[in-house]
């Protein structure tokens, strides 16, 4: 199943090239076919990430998911996290959570809501949290698949259906990249998809709870996100390198 693992960039960017107007199917299938064990779906259980399991599920029953439970997301996550769980019993998903000994001491030293007193301290604990369990969830991984759309953010307008990620020697594959966010909804009710019930409250993009608000009419999709800062949008998993 694994039998060659495209991992160089000349062979990325001609896999990316051969896969850009295929459906997210495809790509999952090419995706599975290709480095088979070796690549997980990364999943917070937003829109786009239930998605994304539903059609992997469709592929591959025992598909490779994992999801970091920061010990910060909104009682809805969970219960997502938990429906999914009951409607997809063979999908392997791994959770994985911060690291006792850098929570602890972040916390005792600079409060248990450290990220509303500087972009520092927030950045501090989306790294204790979030970085540093993706990083353990990545290694011995080749490759991750992620629900990344192109319209969310100005850092990912210019993202490929596959990427190669210099900093971490691995692919990224996106299979929505070009998907909207009304073909994901679309999607979600055609295929009675479990969905996080925050979305109906006007949470379009989801994090944890003390740094996710609703968005009001007209605001971007993330600006929900990390709102008190000036510059909100990302937490330092899907940075470009
Ligand atoms: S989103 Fe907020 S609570 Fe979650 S890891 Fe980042 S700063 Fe911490």
């Amino acid at each position: 199943m694994t039998a060659s693992l495209p991992l160089t960039p000349d062979a990325i960017a001609q896999a990316a090239a051969e896969l850009a107007h295929k459906t997210p199917q495809e790509v999952l299938r090419w995706a599975l076919d290709t480095y088979g064990d070796r690549v997980s779906l990364a999943s917070s259980f937003g829109a786009e990430d239930v998605v994304l399991i539903d059609m992997l599920a469709q592929i591959c029953p025992d598909a490779r998911v994992f999801t970091l439970d920061t010990g910060r997301l909104p009682q809805e996550t969970y219960e997502v996290i938990g429906a999914v769980q009951r409607k997809y019993p063979q999908l392997r998903l791994a959770i994985h959570v911060p690291d006792r000994a850098q929570v602890e001491p972040m916390v005792q030293e600079k409060g248990i809501n450290l990220f509303y007193d500087s972009v520092e301290n927030r950045k501090q604990c989306c790294y204790v949290r979030k970085v540093e369990p993706l990083n353990r969830a990545l290694s011995g991984l080749a490759a991750w698949v992620t629900g990344l759309r192109r319209d969310q953010t100005t850092n990912r307008q210019t993202m490929a259906v596959v990427e190669w990620e210099q900093d971490r020697q691995m692919v990224k594959i996106n299979p929505l990249i070009d998907w909207t966010y009304p073909q994901i909804w679309e999607y979600i009710r055609q295929n009675y998809v479990p969905y996080n019930a925050l979305h109906e409250r006007n949470y379009p993009s989801i994090g944890c709870a003390p740094c996710t608000r609703a968005i009001a009419e007209g605001e971007d999709l993330r600006a929900g996100r990390w709102w008190w800062e000036q510059s909100n949008q990302e937490c330092g998993l899907h940075v470009r390198t």
